[in-house]
C-alpha cells in the first residue's frame, strides 16, 4: 500500500490528493518571462502585474516552468476521466503485479440524484431516500461479490491480470500524477467547472488549493482572466455593436480615462494642477470643471494601466 501522510487531503470515502513535491512558483513564472522581455522592462517590472500580462495574453511557456507532483487515490471510473488529460506523467497502481484491494467507493446520500433532464452529462432533483438506500446497497452488494470472486479466482491461481477484468469501475486505484502549472490549471479549469462531475470535482478542487499556496499570482490571474474572463464571439460582437448605442461606450470609455488617471497617480503622484492635463493625455473629454467633481468624489478605482488600455481598444473597436 502506498503511503499517505499528513498533507492529504480527503476525497470522497476513500480517497485523497496529496501533493508530494512541486517546483518553482510565482517566481519562477517570472524568471522566465524576464527571459523574453528582458530584466527590469519597465511596466512589466512588477511580479503580480507580469504574470497577469502574460495570464491576459496566454503566453503560457512561463507557467510550464512550475511543476507539482500529486500521489493520488480515485476511483476506477474517475481516473478514466482524468487520463483523458495527456499532458501529465502517470504512474499507477498495477494490477497485474499487484493484488487488488478491497476498496470501493460507495457514493454519499446527498450525491445521489436522478438523471439530469436538461443535461445529458449530470444529475438533478431529490431522490427518495428508500431508492437512495437501495442504490448504496447495490453498490456495496456489486463490490462485495466482484472482489469475493476476484479472490476466488486469485486463490485459484489465475492470472491477476485477467482476474482484474471482473471487478467493477468504483474499484480505488492510485497513482502518482505529474504536470506543469499551465496544464493543470487547464485540467482545473474544465473540472473544477460545475459541469465536471462531482467525483472529479472533488479531486481537482484539492489540487486546486495546492495551486493557490504554490502560485497565489498565477491564480488569481487565471481566475480573472480564464475562468472570470468572457471572451464574445464574432456574432456576439456583431449583436454588440449593433445593440450599444455610442453613447454608451463613450460613457465607459470616459470612466477608463479616470481610471487610467487615477492608475498613473497612484503608482506615481502629481501635482494637483499636473492632474486634469494628465487626464486630457489619456483622452478625457470632460470640462475642468466637470473632472474636478468627479476626481473628488473619491469613487475612481485604480487598475492595471495596460490592461485598462487594451479595455478602451476593445470598447473602441465596437463603435
Ligand atoms: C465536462 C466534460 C465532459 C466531457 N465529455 C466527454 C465525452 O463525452 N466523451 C469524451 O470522449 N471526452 C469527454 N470529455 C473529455 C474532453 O473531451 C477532453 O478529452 C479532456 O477534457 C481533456 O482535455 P484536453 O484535451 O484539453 O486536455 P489535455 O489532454 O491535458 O491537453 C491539454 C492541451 O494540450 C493540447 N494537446 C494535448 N494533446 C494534443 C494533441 N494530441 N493534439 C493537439 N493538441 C493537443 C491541447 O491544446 C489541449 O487542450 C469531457 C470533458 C469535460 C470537462
Amino acid at each position: 500500500m502506498l503511503d499517505n501522510s499528513d498533507n492529504s487531503i480527503k476525497c470522497l470515502d476513500n480517497g485523497f490528493v496529496r501533493l508530494v513535491d512541486s517546483m518553482g512558483g510565482d517566481d519562477a513564472i517570472v524568471q522566465a518571462a524576464r527571459v523574453s522581455y528582458g530584466k527590469g522592462t519597465s511596466k512589466v517590472s512588477q511580479d503580480r502585474g507580469l504574470i497577469r500580462y502574460l495570464m491576459r495574453h496566454r503566453h503560457t511557456t512561463p507557467f510550464e516552468m512550475v511543476e507539482f507532483k500529486f500521489h493520488c487515490k480515485m476511483p476506477i471510473f474517475v481516473a478514466r476521466q482524468w487520463v483523458r488529460h495527456r499532458t501529465a506523467n502517470i504512474n499507477e497502481y498495477s494490477l497485474r503485479y499487484s493484488e487488488a484491494r478491497d476498496d470501493f467507493y460507495i457514493p454519499k446520500k446527498e450525491h445521489i440524484q436522478f438523471q439530469s433532464a436538461l443535461n445529458k452529462q449530470g444529475r438533478m432533483g431529490e431522490v427518495s431516500d428508500e431508492l437512495k438506500k437501495k442504490v448504496q446497497s447495490y453498490f456495496e452488494e456489486i463490490s462485495d461479490r466482484s472482489f469475493e470472486i476476484y479472490s476466488e479466482l486469485n486463490q485459484a491461481g489465475v492470472a491477476r491480470e485477467l482476474a482484474r477484468a471482473v471487478l467493477p469501475v468504483n474499484l480505488y486505484t492510485e497513482w502518482y500524477w505529474k504536470n506543469d502549472l499551465h496544464n493543470l490549471l487547464h485540467f482545473v479549469g474544465l473540472r473544477s467547472d460545475s459541469h465536471a462531475q462531482y467525483e472529479i470535482r472533488v479531486f481537482s478542487d484539492a489540487m486546486a488549493e495546492s495551486i493557490k499556496a504554490v502560485a497565489p499570482f498565477a491564480w488569481e490571474a487565471y481566475q480573472d482572466y480564464a475562468v472570470k474572463g468572457l471572451r464574445f464571439s464574432r456574432i456576439e460582437q456583431g449583436i454588440l455593436e449593433q445593440n450599444l448605442p455610442n453613447r454608451v461606450i463613450d460613457d465607459i470609455v470616459g470612466d477608463v480615462d479616470y481610471q487610467i488617471t487615477a492608475t498613473l497617480h497612484s503608482n506615481k503622484p502629481r501635482k494637483e494642477e499636473d492632474l486634469f492635463p494628465l487626464y486630457q493625455q489619456q483622452g478625457g473629454k470632460d470640462t475642468v470643471e466637470d473632472f474636478n467633481l468627479k476626481w473628488e468624489s473619491g469613487e475612481i478605482k485604480t487598475g492595471n494601466v495596460r490592461e485598462l488600455r487594451e479595455f478602451k481598444g476593445k470598447l473602441t473597436s465596437l463603435k
